[in-house]
C-alpha cells in the first residue's frame, strides 16, 4: 500500500491514464487554433466538435449547441449567474440560491448584490437538504433565477433536482445548478431534471484541471462576461482549450459508461469506513443525509476531538477537514446544517474514488479510530 492514501477526490481527482492518451495528440499533432481556417485550425474544430456532441449526448442535452466550453466550473457558474442576470435585468432584479452553496456560486450572487439585484440565500434542514415549501414562497414576479447545486461538495448531499426544476418551469424562472460534483457519479440528465443551466468541470472527474462547461438550454440569453473575439457562440471568448476539452468528454464519456458498476462499488466502500469507524468509536456524526449522498462520499464530525491535531495526527490518509479550507473560521455549509455547534468536534470529509481498494478503506479507518482515541485520551 502507498501512503499516504489519497481520500480528497471532492477537491481534486487524477487524470485517467486513459483520458490523457486521448488528450496527448491535441498538444503536438492537433495543436492548430480551431478559429483558423486552414486544415490545421479545422482538424483542431472537428476535436472540439466531436467532443462538444458526445458531451451534450452525456448530458442529454437537445443540441451539441447548448455546450460552452470554459476553464472550469467557476467560471462557468459566474457566466450563468452574471449572464443570466444581465441578460434579464429588465425582467427583474431577483435571485435565489442557497446558503450551502460553492463560494464560486455565493461570491457571483453576492457580487450582483453589489450591483443593486436582490439575492435570496435559503437555509437548509439538518440533514443539508432544501425545503421545497420555502423555495416556493421565495419565488416573486421579481425572480429570475435559481441557483441550487445538484450535489454538494462538502457534505455530499443531493438535492431535489427534478422537483426544483418542475417548481422552477411552472412559475417560468430560469434555474441553474452547479453539478459539479454530480455530473459523472449520478444520472444527469438536463431534460429529465429541467435545468436551464449547468455548470460542470473536468478535474472532478478524473479529467484535466483548467477544463470546464456550462450547458445552456436553447433559447436561453446570456450575456458574456469576457469581452474578445467572440467565441462559442459569443458567449465566451477565448481561444479554445482544445486538448482540455477532448479530455473533459473523454472523462465525462468513461464515468458514464462505468457509473453504475462505480457507484456500488463507492457505496460498498463508503459504508464500510463509516460503519467500521462508527463500531469502534462513540460520538461519531454524519454529516448530510445518510442515503440522499454522492455514493463516494463521507462526512464525519468526531465529538471531543480537536480539529488541527486530529490533522496533524492523519499522516497517512489525504483528507480534508472543514477547518482546513476555511481557516480561522466553522465552514459555512457545517454552519447551515447545525448553527452554532457546527464548530464542535473534528470535521472530516472523506472523498472515495476510483482508484482506491477496500484495504485503503480499512487502513485509513484504523487511522481515524486510533488517532481519535489517542487526542480523547
Ligand atoms: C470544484 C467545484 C467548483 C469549482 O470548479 P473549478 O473547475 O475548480 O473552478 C465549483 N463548484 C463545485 C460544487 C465544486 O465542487
Amino acid at each position: 500500500m502507498r501512503l499516504p492514501i489519497y481520500l480528497d477526490c471532492n477537491a481534486t481527482t487524477p487524470v485517467d491514464a486513459r483520458v490523457l492518451d486521448a488528450m496527448l495528440p491535441h498538444f503536438t499533432e492537433t495543436f492548430g487554433n480551431p478559429s483558423s481556417g486552414h486544415r490545421f485550425g479545422a482538424d483542431a474544430r472537428a476535436a472540439v466538435e466531436r467532443s462538444r456532441a458526445s458531451i451534450a449526448r452525456c448530458l442529454n442535452a437537445e443540441t451539441p449547441a447548448e455546450i460552452v466550453f470554459t476553464s472550469g466550473a467557476t467560471e462557468s457558474d459566474n457566466l450563468a449567474i452574471k449572464g443570466v442576470a444581465a441578460a434579464l435585468r429588465d425582467r427583474g432584479d431577483h435571485l435565489v440560491t442557497v446558503a450551502t452553496e460553492h463560494p464560486a456560486v455565493l461570491d457571483a450572487c453576492a457580487s450582483l448584490e453589489r450591483r443593486g439585484f436582490r439575492v435570496t440565500r435559503l437555509g437548509v434542514g439538518r440533514d443539508g437538504l432544501l425545503d421545497l415549501g420555502a423555495l416556493a414562497d421565495a419565488l416573486t414576479t421579481q425572480t429570475i433565477l435559481v441557483s441550487v447545486m445538484a450535489a454538494n461538495n462538502e457534505i455530499g448531499v443531493l438535492q431535489d433536482m427534478a422537483a426544483i426544476g418542475r417548481l422552477c418551469r411552472e412559475r417560468g424562472i430560469l434555474f441553474h445548478s452547479d453539478a459539479t460534483q454530480a455530473v459523472g457519479k449520478v444520472p444527469f440528465d438536463v431534460r429529465a431534471l429541467g435545468v436551464d443551466l449547468a455548470s460542470f468541470s473536468a478535474h472532478k472527474i478524473y479529467g484535466p484541471k483548467g477544463a470546464g462547461g456550462l450547458y445552456v438550454r436553447r433559447g436561453v440569453t446570456l450575456r458574456a462576461q469576457q469581452d474578445g473575439g467572440g467565441h462559442e457562440g459569443g458567449r465566451r471568448s477565448g481561444t479554445l482549450n482544445v486538448p482540455g476539452i477532448v479530455g473533459l468528454a473523454e472523462a465525462l464519456a468513461l464515468c458514464l459508461e462505468e457509473m453504475e458498476e462505480e457507484a456500488r462499488r463507492l457505496m460498498h466502500l463508503r459504508d464500510r469506513l463509516k460503519e467500521r469507524i462508527r463500531g469502534a468509536l462513540d460520538g461519531v456524526r454524519v454529516n448530510g443525509h445518510e442515503t440522499q449522498r454522492l455514493p463516494g462520499h463521507l462526512h464525519i464530525t468526531l465529538e471531543g476531538v480537536d480539529g488541527d491535531r486530529l490533522m496533524m495526527e492523519l499522516q497517512g490518509i489525504a483528507v480534508s477537514s472543514s477547518a482546513a479550507c476555511h481557516s480561522g473560521g466553522t465552514s459555512h455549509v457545517l454552519a447551515a446544517l447545525h448553527g452554532a455547534a457546527a464548530g464542535n468536534g473534528a470535521s472530516l470529509r472523506f472523498g472515495i474514488g476510483r482508484y482506491n481498494t477496500a484495504d485503503e478503506i480499512d487502513y485509513a479507518a484504523d487511522e481515524v479510530v486510533a488517532a481519535a482515541r489517542r487526542l480523547r485520551g
